[in-house]
């Protein structure tokens, strides 16, 4: 089962070197919650198993036991949770609404434990039920509601506005089944649905009494007030019911928690009387059951749009129950009207997914409120923020006129409202311009006429953010220029982070431990900067040799969970060579099986041939309509298989693909790792987040010059990374001068033979053409991600990668210096930069 990764992978070393970081934790920072010890958690338990589950010592299940202990800690967390609430309700705090349509949280309870600083009393009190710990967490489901970084970074904000105390609501979806489940069967990705409620859910407290109906469909009809003013009036229109659940989320070494309110779609509870006399009741149970369907399942496309009815309704739906939300707690306090609205409201819209709040505010205000409109569009521009995560043109979302007008006819007339006035704007600027015009209107008259999210989305915020320094420079030169023009100062940098706490504290115990022992503290869990201290120890034998001793346990628990998941028996003293990420094109994990099928020629051409024993880590779900990416994944397994099977080279290579790869099998790969792959074509990936997770946990990274691998160079230092490739500027001259891959292929011997050999039927003898999509992509199609322009330079640098691993001190070196290095990357950073320079956000301390 690929759910008993965590039991596996830690072993009883683990567990003391975990039990002395807790105990250093609990000097180190205060704990809010060491009143509580084991002996009143143990309590909990044991009442939550009788008397909320109602089961018997005897029969009870782990699973029961999960629910239970994550129950006992969750009791402590909602009273703060009251308690922080009550707080920034009684002081009236201006608050961050974070709307998102992508949560990806992994697993919860762990974490949580860490948080709340109950780790060592949950341990104590489990052991003295006779209860594995580890066994114990491994029964939670991971909360994928998210496809991938976007949705991680998601979670990791709410991780880090939380531990720094910033009053802030994360909105979004509680989709009934969150990213497919991933199964290889004859090396072909199967997608199963995603149940991951069916064990259960003690995170989440449902809030039906705070239920809010929303209108949809319809249309707009013109009626005049008593002073002959037109009021568009939304009429005919159906109504879906939203239900909030309520996830807590726990600071790290606080008394803040903060919320995550998730979305639930139901049918209003009365029938659609007219469509019911009209003699139309199977059609009105019908529509009972469509509204329903609108949080049933998240949409499994990363970085491409999905262009479907039912999503834009997911949308709209999500945005406006949580706009009504958050505008009935600002009305809540007496003293608070619209002329303060801006001042206690901050939005920043996750991608341009919510983007349909912008039309949705400007209707609230001009149609419910009867507010003018430049006052309107003066406290909605002030209130949004929004941040870019791409410059791919096919992951900019459009929606047809047709479909949003029948959906949403209201915010179709506002949007081109909207319109009309920046065209105005356009004129007084650039008179006559027709070029301008057509690049900044948020209507495209291009083909099936659309409405721009992208350009909704930056007229209407009054802060637009880039997630890395070179995506934001490409977003200011490439895809907005003239909106740069026309608002200077509107976009900024905010380089992104991951939360400290589940990606090193959580997640790799043994050095957590090391680090908070030669530290002598465990604050730089709150503060990453700290871990510079490590830099004076990194030329030192003794502590090079605990650092990597740490590296060599994590990879002997990886080959462990390679064994019961892959059945693939692989070396911990190879070199773990790990790729995990969505499969795209752009992220060319092509590149890397070329690579692999270079070296496997080279070997079968010289068996003597001296090279480091490596082991490729592959994880990656494909989007289930994404052929060639499919296409990437079979190969990859099939000639993984192969490879892994042929005695003639001796074990010095293997391949496996760890299947079903999400946030709690990212925790179990990345301590283990040793070179992190980072090779998308430059200017393509917006800035990476498991990059930073993989050198903070003292991996090297092989990459391009693309995303935060830029100043994650700039952080470790050149010789503590190896760097190959095309940069941005010489991939836009290749475009520019026309790229031929064929050039590539007929000038490289090597390079031939492997993509031919792809090409061939050697490694699926009874089945012509198995891996042709992928072929054909780097010849006839043109091979769009410049891989075999990379080759030459990724096989080089691969050769340098070799050349430093047999210099086991000097690769020692350059390990712990990318974990002293990379504090800048820290979630907590990020946030601090938003809080500051985007929301104007005070933090509030809560006692
Ligand atoms: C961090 C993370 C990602 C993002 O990885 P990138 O390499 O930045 O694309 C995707 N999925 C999961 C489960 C993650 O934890």
């Amino acid at each position: 089962m690929a759910s008993s990764s965590k039991s596996k992978s830690k072993k009883a070393t683990a567990e003391k070197t975990a039990a002395a970081s807790t105990a250093a934790a609990r000097q180190g920072t205060d704990s809010p919650f060491d009143v509580t010890d084991s002996a009143q958690l143990k309590e909990g338990i044991l009442r939550h198993l009788t008397y909320t589950l109602a089961r018997d010592l005897k029969t009870a299940q782990l699973s029961d036991w999960w629910i239970a202990t994550s129950l006992a800690v969750r009791e402590h967390i909602l009273a703060r949770l009251i308690d922080t609430q009550g707080t920034h309700n009684d002081n009236n705090v201006r608050r961050l609404y974070y709307l998102s349509l992508e949560y990806l949280m992994g697993r919860l309870t762990e974490s949580n434990l860490y948080n709340t600083g109950l780790n060592a009393a949950a341990r104590d009190a489990l052991a003295g039920l006779g209860i594995d710990y580890h066994k114990l967490l491994d029964q939670e489901t991971d909360m994928g509601l998210g496809n991938g970084g976007l949705g991680r970074l998601a979670a990791c904000f709410l991780d880090s506005l939380a531990t720094l105390d910033y009053p802030a609501i994360g909105y979004g979806i509680h989709y009934e089944f969150g990213l497919f489940r991933q199964e290889f069967v004859n090396g072909y990705q199967v997608e199963y649905p995603d149940s991951w409620m069916i064990n259960g859910t003690p995170w989440e407290v449902a809030r039906p009494e705070n239920r809010i109906t929303i209108p949809i469909y319809g249309r707009v009809e013109n009626v005049f007030d008593d002073r002959g003013n037109c009021r568009p009036r939304w009429v005919d229109t159906k109504t879906i019911v939203g239900i909030p659940y309520d996830i807590p989320i726990a600071g790290f070494g606080t008394k803040t928690v903060n919320l995550l309110r998730l979305w639930s779609s139901r049918a209003a509870s009365e029938f659609d009387l007219q469509a019911f006399n009209a003699g139309g009741y199977v059609e009105a149970v019908r529509e009972k059951a469509v509204m329903e369907t609108i949080s049933k399942v998240l949409y499994p496309n990363d970085k491409t749009e999905n262009g479907k009815e039912l999503r834009l309704i997911q949308q709209y739906f999500f945005v406006a129950c949580s706009l009504r939300d958050l505008i009935r707690r600002h009305f809540r306090s007496p003293e608070n009207s619209w002329d303060n609205f801006p001042a206690k409201v901050a939005i920043q819209l996750n991608d341009t997914h919510p983007a349909v709040a912008v039309p949705e505010l400007m209707r609230v205000l001009l149609d419910d409120e009867n507010t003018p409109w430049d006052r309107a569009w003066d406290i909605v521009t002030k209130v949004f923020g929004y941040t870019n995560h791409t410059l791919l043109p096919e992951a900019l979302e459009k929606w047809s006129v047709a479909l949003f007008e029948r959906i949403l006819p209201r915010h179709l007339q506002i949007i081109y409202d909207i319109n009309t006035r920046l065209m105005q704007t356009i004129e007084a600027r650039w008179p006559g311009d027709v070029e301008k015009k057509r690049a900044c209107s948020i209507i495209d008259e291009q083909g099936v006429k659309s409405v721009r999210m992208a350009g909704l989305s930056v007229v209407a915020s009054h802060a637009v953010n880039g997630v890395a320094a070179l995506h934001t420079d490409l977003l200011k030169k490439h895809l907005f220029p003239e909106y740069d023009a026309l608002f200077p100062g509107r976009f900024q940098n905010k380089t992104n982070g991951i939360t400290p706490r589940r990606w090193l504290l959580d997640c790799n115990p043994r050095l957590s431990a090391l680090i908070t022992a030669t530290l002598g503290h465990e604050k730089w869990a709150r503060d990453l900067d700290l871990l510079r201290g490590l830099e004076k120890h990194a030329g030192d034998a003794a502590f090079q040799k605990e650092f990597m001793a740490i590296k060599h346990a994590n990879k002997v628990d990886l080959a462990g969970l390679i064994k019961t998941e892959c059945g693939v028996e692989v070396s911990p003293d190879a070199l773990f060579d790990v790729q995990i990420k969505r499969l795209h094109e752009y992220k060319r994990q092509h590149l890397n099986l070329l690579h692999i099928l270079a070296l496997y020629r080279r070997l079968l051409q010289n068996p003597s041939l001296d090279i480091v024993p490596r082991v490729f880590v592959f994880g990656a779900k494909a989007a289930p309509g994404y052929d060639l990416a499919k296409n990437i994944i079979r190969a990859i397994n099939i000639i993984g298989s192969h490879i892994n099977h042929d005695p003639r080279i001796g074990g010095k290579l293997k391949v496996v693909f760890l299947p079903n790869y999400r946030v709690s099998l990212a925790e179990c790969i990345i301590p283990a790792a040793d070179l992190s792959e980072q090779i998308s074509t430059a200017g393509k990936e917006a800035s990476g987040t498991g990059n930073m997770k993989l050198a903070l946990n003292g991996a090297l990274t092989i990459g391009t010059l693309d995303g935060a691998n830029v100043e994650i160079k700039e952080e470790v230092g050149d010789e503590n990374i190896f760097i190959f490739g095309l940069t941005v500027e010489e991939v836009e001259a290749l475009h520019a001068k026309g790229y031929r891959p064929r050039e590539y292929y007929e000038r490289d011997e090597e390079l031939r033979a492997i993509v031919d050999w792809l090409g061939s039927n050697y490694f699926t003898p009874s089945e012509n053409g198995a891996f042709a999509l992928t072929q054909r992509s780097l010849l006839d199609g043109g091979d769009p991600f410049l891989v075999l322009a990379d080759f030459r330079a990724y096989s080089d640098c691969h050769a340098r990668v070799d050349k430093k691993y047999r210099d086991q001190a000097a690769w020692a070196r350059s390990a712990i210096l990318n974990t002293a290095r990379v504090g800048k990357f820290s979630s907590d950073r990020t946030i601090r930069e938003y809080a500051a320079q985007i929301w104007n956000l005070p933090a509030v301390k809560v006692d």
